[in-house]
């Protein structure tokens, strides 16, 4: 057992949005079972829960996958029954879920005044509002001091070329950690962000713009080199452990400084 297992003894985490072994969220999952954590995964579609099974696999016998569109109210009711039924206590949830069309038809980038209100409302459902809506389900399952982490971008404050609409997004899901930290902050559940770097992943791939970023990164890096998942992974697992009880709606940029650059 490695100091970080000692971390996370213990807890049961709900880990939304794994859809391969790229994703952030994977490798949260990966970094938060070693460090001995028990994990509860949501998936968006049916299809993807057997890769999800099969990327838990390493996770234990006790992991469990469970289905979840948040777009779909039925399927947060059935999550939340799920959970009754199988008598699941959380100790944390990780919100890795975005969706929000930034290109039209034809590949080119829709600028935000083009933007339909159609897809404005679908980018800040997904992105944003299920973070409430997760937290709502969730709330008579988790345990006393429980940890919900959210993961951003700097897209959120600043001006990245094509983020657009996720940029939007992403400033609401902010606001949101915030305001739900002060909500639940009396309950003493915590509602924390980690703001990620460019990371090659199916959500960001078709982020325009995402290579140029990505390829910028280290030198934007106030430590010179790019980011990997893991690091990433490991700051979401500092604030799922006891080690973190101060903090409540914070946004720790885990970039290696790149947003203090001008
Ligand atoms: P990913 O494509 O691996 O994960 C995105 C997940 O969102 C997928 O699992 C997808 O199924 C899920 N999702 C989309 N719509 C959904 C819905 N209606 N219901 C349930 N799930 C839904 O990409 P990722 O980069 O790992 O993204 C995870 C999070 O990290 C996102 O919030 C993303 O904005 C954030 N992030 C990523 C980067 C990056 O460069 N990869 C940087 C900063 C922040």
């Amino acid at each position: 057992m490695n100091d970080g297992a000692m971390q996370l003894q213990g807890k049961n985490l709900l880990i939304s949005g794994m859809a391969n072994e790229r994703s952030l969220a994977s490798a949260v999952a990966r970094a938060a079972h070693q460090a001995g954590a028990r994990i509860i995964a949501t998936c968006q579609e049916q299809r993807q829960r057997e890769r999800v099974r099969a990327l838990l696999e390493d996770a234990g016998e006790d992991s469990l996958v469970l289905q979840c569109d948040v777009q779909v109210p039925e399927q947060l009711a059935a999550l939340q029954q799920s959970l009754q039924e199988q008598g699941v206590r959380l100790d944390g949830m990780l919100h890795a879920i975005a969706y929000g069309r930034l290109q039209d038809g034809n590949g080119a980038v829709i600028p935000l005044l083009e933007t339909s209100s159609a897809d404005f409302s679908q980018a800040l459902q997904v992105s944003a509002h299920s973070l409430s809506l997760l937290c709502r389900s969730l709330l008579p399952h988790l345990n006393p001091s429980a940890s919900i982490v959210a993961l951003t971008y700097a897209g959120a404050t600043q001006v990245k070329s094509g983020y657009n609409l996720m940029g939007v997004a992403k400033a609401a899901l902010e606001a949101e950690i915030r305001y739900l930290a002060a909500e639940l902050g009396p309950q003493q559940l915590r509602v924390n962000g980690v703001s990620a770097p460019p990371v090659r992943t199916v959500a960001a791939r078709h982020a325009p713009g995402f290579n140029e970023r990505l390829a910028a990164h280290p030198e934007r890096s106030l430590l010179g080199r790019s980011i990997s998942a893991d690091e990433i992974a490991n700051c979401v697992c500092f604030l799922f452990s006891d080690q973190s009880s101060a903090l409540n709606g914070e946004i720790i940029f885990a970039d290696g400084g790149a947003h203090l650059r001008g």
